[in-house]
């Protein structure tokens, strides 16, 4: 059964989303179901014994969609998941890759409990437990299925996930990407951490800097001065108005579940994080106002409002008090379909969770490239960069008799590091993928939202991928 709130649950949500986006297709009906239904899904149980005692706990791993290989998808530890989120979650990663165009289809996991009654030990047996379920029935490995981080998960389980699965597969070389999101010690990649919180900020810095956009919202361009409100402080949440509040954006609210904090004038994002870390809390924080109903957070005045923590917080029933104007989904599935009709009517612009949530996969796949390839990015091209720069300067400086300054030399002539590098290869395919979508959704006035605009993207290019394999000629 599914934890849903309207009596549709998530992966129905999901699939709605999708037949909106199909109608505008002329795909056959069986290519459609191919795509939309889930591959294959696992469920288990298996023992451990914690330090609580004896336990027998449920995991799954779904595979959404072969029309790529690997598939690709994160780690839900929660003990509120069940199947059919399990299944929602693994189809909204075959669109998101589709989108950002990373080349896997899409798979998700869970185990239910809560790693925050376990210490650090029981996860870590349960983690590798878990693991070995997986390779068991074949369902990791570096060309098969790589996981990776989700809410309740890390970079510390992808590192025992790793471990285990390099202990059963001696001398594969290939063996550290089977998973991603590691530790960079651990063959994980730099930026890889604050890749979903970075990849929010591209996109909604690439839709506000669309001057006609903005203005059929009644706001003016750019995202400098535009009144945000973040709900979540997970790494996701917390980068997202980390790079926001950087790019000039205000924070005047933050929720979690504790309640939430509101200031008109702006919040300090890591003072905030300090005086929760101090106190245990959000609330009371020096010159805001508290909210004590965090999800009252939602419909506090701002132009953008961030849901960055589960799915389904924005529903049929507080969607017509929202004011934001902009919706950016850093979590998955944050908004029903019965609330984003009610949303559409109000003309809000929802920036769907497949698109703007992708960079974490994005730079998931920079992580398995770096991987397959042993060479970290930068390793060989950064001198040889540096020293071409450097040349030309030399020459400019002997052709115009003007010498550079010393930091300007540093600043032109600097080679790429991994993080530039990384950096760069999620900006381009953010902004790129952005205005495929919105070129999807000028091009035929029917087409009501870019979330329908994001589906249709992903439905052509996986029907692409199938035609492709010559399943559906
Ligand atoms: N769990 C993340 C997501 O939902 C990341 C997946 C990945 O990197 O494979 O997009």
């Amino acid at each position: 059964m599914s934890n849903s709130k309207n009596g549709i649950s998530f992966f129905e949500n999901v699939n709605r989303n999708f037949d909106k986006a199909a109608q505008f297709t002329s795909h056959p009906k069986g290519l459609l179901e191919q795509i939309k239904g889930c591959n294959s899904v696992y469920s288990f149980q298996f023992p451990v014994r914690t330090s609580r005692g004896l336990e027998v706990l449920r995991g799954w791993r779904v595979e959404h969609s072969y029309h790529k290989l690997p598939v690709k998808g994160g780690i839900r530890y929660s003990e509120n998941v069940d199947e059919d989120e399990v299944k929602a979650l693994a189809a909204l990663m075959t669109y998101k890759c589709a989108v950002v165009d990373v080349p896997f289809g899409g798979a998700k996991g869970a185990i239910k409990f809560n790693p925050k009654n376990y210490g650090a030990n029981d996860v870590e047996l349960i983690t590798r437990r878990y693991t070995s379920e997986l390779i068991r029935k074949n369902y990791i490995g570096p060309g098969v299925d790589v996981p990776a981080p989700d809410y309740g998960s890390g970079p510390r389980e992808m590192a025992w996930i790793a471990d285990t699965y390099a202990t059963f597969n001696p001398g594969r070389i290939d063996a550290l990407a089977c998973v991603t999101g590691k530790p960079v010690a651990e063959g994980g990649v730099r930026g890889r951490t604050e890749a979903t919180g970075r990849g929010i900020f591209y996109g909604l810095q690439e839709a506000c800097d669309n001057s006609e956009d903005m203005k059929a919202l009644g706001l003016t361009k750019g995202l400098a001065g535009k009144r945000i409100v973040v709900q979540g402080l997970g790494n996701v949440g917390y980068h997202a108005a980390k790079f926001c509040q950087e790019g000039g954006g205000v924070i005047v609210a933050l929720a979690e579940y504790e309640g939430a904090i509101y200031n008109p004038k702006g919040l300090d994002l890591d003072a905030v994080v300090k005086h929760r870390k101090e106190t245990g809390s959000i609330l009371k924080f020096p010159g805001a106002t508290d909210v004590p109903n965090s999800l009252e957070a939602l419909e506090l005045d701002c132009d953008i409002l961030i849901p960055a923590a589960l799915e389904e917080q924005i529903t049929q029933s507080n969607a017509p008090r929202i004011k934001a104007k902009i919706i950016g989904e850093g979590a998955n599935g944050p908004t029903t379909v019965d609330a984003e009709e009610i949303l559409l009517k109000k003309r809000v612009m929802v920036i769907p969770d497949m698109y703007l949530n992708a960079g974490g996969v994005t730079v998931s796949y920079f992580e398995w490239l770096k991987n397959l390839s042993h060479v970290r990015f930068g390793r060989m091209d950064k001198r040889f960069e540096h020293s071409a720069f450097d040349k030309m300067l030399r020459a400019v400086e002997e052709s115009t008799g003007r010498s550079f300054k010393e930091h300007e030399r540093v600043a032109i002539t600097k080679g790429p590091d991994e993080i530039d590098l990384v950096n760069s290869g999620l900006e381009e395919t953010m902004t790129g993928a952005y205005n495929q979508i919105r070129d999807i959704k000028k091009s035929n006035p029917k087409i009501p939202d870019l979330r329908t605009a994001a589906f249709l993207n992903a439905i052509e290019k996986i029907a692409t991928a199938y035609m492709e394999l010559g399943i559906f000629p």
